[in-house]
């Protein structure tokens, strides 16, 4: 079962949406598999973190920032390398295995849409087989 889903982003940010791939997970009734949620974007990504405190999503887009600053010298016309970057080392797809009809998350794992250049309208599906 393959779903799509639409999302409007901020500016940098890291969207959970645990919840809704959770649901694509019920309904399409696989009780043992794997999830796949991909992002078709190349300044946006998709990675799995803590979901209890909000600071951590905080420090990591602090992190990012830091480590993936905007340098004069970059090429790319359009002006957005670090925010490519960004998706690139985050990456833009997790895989997570399904028991018992659910996704096998940490206690403290949620999922996160990662903006690095918004605010735009984006889209990430899920795969349940
Ligand atoms: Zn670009």
């Amino acid at each position: 079962m393959l779903r799509e889903f639409k999302l409007k982003t901020n500016a940098e940010d890291l969207h959970s949406i645990t919840q809704p791939v959770a649901e694509a997970v019920r309904e399409s009734g696989v009780g043992e598999g794997i999830c796949v949620v991909y992002c078709p974007h190349t300044t946006a990504g998709i990675t799995i973190n803590e979901n209890a405190d909000p600071d951590v999503v905080t420090d990591l887009l602090l992190g990012l920032r830091k480590a993936f600053p905007d340098r004069p010298e970059f090429c790319h016309d359009e002006g957005n390398s670090a925010a490519h970057l960004k998706a690139s080392a985050v990456g833009l797809s997790v895989t997570i295995p399904i028991a018992d009809g659910r996704l096998l998350l940490g206690t403290w794992q949620g999922v996160y849409f990662c903006e690095f250049d918004g605010p735009r309208n984006r889209t990430y599906y899920v795969q349940v087989s």
